[in-house]
């Protein structure tokens, strides 16, 4: 799958993939990561891409000409769809990211300061992403968590496919508790039932569990 990334700061991209699963996975070509500096796509000496908001008010907003250009360089190698990063846009979780794991790349934009002129999103933009209720101050940090969450469940990514299966928000709403060596830290000991090699019991236990802490979870979506 292959993800190209419309930026101010193509350079942020480069050290967060190249560790973990998700390096592995550019190592071995399952993911392709392309950052693109949107100032490659303007045409005047100051290599600018905001301007000032119509209507005024503070701040600047970015220009739709560099986006477009960028897109369409972009188009012929990615056929995805266009992503833009907002934190007024659709919440990303668990399902949306499998649902973007289908395709067969993305194309992410990331704004800055006040954010993207509309006509972006009217006129490119196939939908726009938010990682939570809060605002950041650019999209690069919320593309890296779209990225991420997306690409780990790409086939071929993470060792063991069984564990994809067991993580939070897929089953259910949380995973169950991990524990490995030693088995008694400073007197917290391991739940007796893991060291039975007892499958069965353990297997019940794990199900009980992660019952539990996904009813935690859904309280507290309740109080917000
Ligand atoms: N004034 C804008 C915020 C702009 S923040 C507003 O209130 O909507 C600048 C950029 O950061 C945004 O264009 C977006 O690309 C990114 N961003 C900030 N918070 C985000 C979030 N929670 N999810 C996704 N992108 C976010």
């Amino acid at each position: 799958m292959r993800f190209d990334v419309v930026t101010i700061f193509p350079a942020m991209f480069g050290h967060v993939f190249e560790h973990g699963v998700v390096g592995r996975g550019i190592e071995r070509g399952i993911v392709q990561l392309r950052p693109h500096d949107l100032r490659d796509f303007t045409h005047d000496r100051h290599r600018q891409v905001d301007d000032m908001p119509f209507g005024g008010g503070p701040g600047m907003v970015i220009k739709p000409e560099p986006v477009f250009e960028a897109v369409e360089s972009i188009r012929p190698h990615n056929p995805g769809p266009v992503v833009l990063m907002e934190p007024w846009g659709e919440r990303l979780d668990q399902k949306l990211a499998a649902e973007l794991a289908a395709e067969p790349g993305l194309i992410i934009v990331c704004g800055r300061y006040e954010g993207i002129d509309d006509r972006v999103r009217t006129g490119l933009a196939s939908r726009e992403i938010s990682i939570g209720d809060y605002v950041l101050s650019g999209g690069e940090i919320p593309a890296m968590v779209l990225i991420d969450a997306v690409a780990r469940l790409l086939p071929g990514i993470v060792g063991d496919p069984d564990s994809l299966a067991h993580d939070s928000f897929t089953e259910m709403a949380a995973g169950w508790p991990q524990f490995t060596r030693p088995a008694d830290y400073r007197g917290l000991v391991v739940p007796d039932v893991l060291l039975s090699g007892d499958h069965a019991r353990i297997k019940q236990w794990r199900r009980r569990q992660a019952a539990e802490r996904s009813s935690v979870h859904t309280k507290e979506l309740k109080k917000s």
